[in-house]
């Protein structure tokens, strides 16, 4: 995934979109590929700013608005409010929202692509482009423990 983005490859691929490779593009491009996860731009100053690079709140926005229009930075809007970023060229992933603790955690599951697939084909279409967001809560206790209610009694009384 990202965090085995080389930043020598991402910075070669700036040039051959027309930016310049500016001391505060590398430091945008080295937080995201070293693999912190969907930051918005607060996060990313303060992951640029833990790297001893000092770096604006409006340089931040300038640097992920041209890496997103030339395609290697995406932007990601989930209902959670603020934009947050990640690098294009990660793997195919879907995203599931924790919608009590903000977290978003990445998953693929072939599964799902099958079903989108055949879905779409049945509508007679081909997946150019998917979105997937979950919004969930923690499930009590963790499903990795052995469900208990061997009475299997649910109705309300
Ligand atoms: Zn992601």
């Amino acid at each position: 995934m990202a965090g085995t983005t080389d930043i020598d490859t991402l910075v070669q691929e700036c040039r051959a979109n027309g930016l310049k490779a500016t001391e505060n593009l590398r430091a945008v491009l080295a937080v995201l590929a070293e693999g912190v996860r969907h930051p918005d731009v607060e996060e990313l100053r303060r992951a640029v700013e833990a790297r001893g690079h000092r770096i604006a709140l409006a340089s931040v926005y300038r640097v992920v608005a041209q890496l997103t229009r030339v395609g290697i930075v995406e932007t990601r809007h989930f209902e959670t409010g603020k934009s947050r970023y990640e690098l294009a060229k990660g793997q195919m992933h879907d995203h599931l929202v924790d919608i009590d603790t903000g977290d978003i955690l990445d998953f693929h599951d072939a599964a799902m692509d099958e079903i989108e697939e055949r879905v779409a084909a049945k509508l007679g279409y081909r997946i150019v482009r998917r979105r997937v967001e979950l919004y969930a809560v923690r499930i009590e206790p963790r499903p990795s423990l052995p469900l208990t209610g061997a009475g299997g009694k649910d109705e309300a009384t």
